[in-house]
């Protein structure tokens, strides 16, 4: 694994740029993204959580972009200038337009809410019926197709990211993946092997083994994301993609970029 198209820095929820990218290079990257979190919906909820975690990457991307130039010099490293958007179909225009603009090397693309609230959040969803919560997987692959055939994504997160939550996890089914599946197959959108959580409590690559099956019988390849928010998590992290892929026949590719 030589590229690492998802990490985060300072201007969201990660570390410092400069130790970043230097744990990439330690790590042995050829190249790492930088995919700080952006949201520009204009819901209020999405607005209100953007404010209080101070999420700014809409307004300091361009400041990010000349701090990337600079330091990738310090570096024998490609280092992307790259974001990961929440998508919601809603937001659909607000999101092209400003990708339109903004001309990252190429976007992410993360469902991160269902009814409001964000995936993770067990005790939200652990007090729902088992209908319910079925209700609410299935709400979450439908976003994601529609995250797909947005055709506004070179990548695709975490793409069962409903199994971080103990409330929603086993639920999904061959189905779901073949629709997922289905729609990669004819998108530029590719999905992303996420380590996010593969070091602490949930402990597992996205997406599942049985996931990985049917993207393969689909014939679509994935991408490296780590997901580290801290320099120490990319070297350990990209350990357990390269073991995942050597135990379970992922296709891989990378962007062209
Ligand atoms: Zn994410
Ligand atoms: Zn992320």
């Amino acid at each position: 694994m030589n590229h690492d198209y998802h990490v985060h820095s300072n201007y969201s929820d990660g570390r410092f740029l400069r130790q970043m990218l230097g744990a990439a290079e330690r790590a042995g990257l050829d190249a790492v993204g930088v995919a700080d979190h952006c949201n520009v919906s204009t819901r209020s909820e999405p607005a209100r959580y953007k404010r209080a975690f101070g999420f700014n990457l809409d307004i300091t991307y361009e400041r990010r972009r000349e701090a990337l130039r600079d330091l990738a010099t310090d570096f024998d490293l490609n280092v992307y200038d790259a974001v990961e958007m929440d998508y919601h179909p809603t937001d659909h225009d607000a999101v092209a337009s400003f990708l339109a603009d903004a001309e990252f090397d190429y976007a992410i693309g993360s469902v991160h809410e269902l009814d409001g609230v964000n995936v993770h959040f067990e005790d939200y969803f652990a007090k729902q019926s088992a209908a319910a919560r079925r209700e609410h997987v299935t709400t979450y692959f439908d976003r994601l197709v529609e995250l797909i055939e947005s055709d506004l994504f070179a990548v695709a997160a975490h793409v069962d990211l409903v199994e971080r939550n103990s409330a929603l996890r086993d639920i999904a089914t061959d189905a779901d993946y073949r629709r997922v599946a289905e729609a990669f197959a004819d998108s530029r959108t590719v999905p992303e092997l996420n380590a996010g959580r593969v070091l602490s409590e949930y402990g597992e690559v996205h997406p599942t083994p049985q996931f990985v099956d049917v993207l393969v019988d689909h014939d679509v390849s994935s991408v490296f994301g780590t997901d580290s928010h801290e320099p120490d998590e990319i070297g350990p992290r990209k350990e357990e993609l390269e073991q995942f892929v050597a135990t379970h026949g992922v296709m891989t590719t990378a962007l062209s970029l």
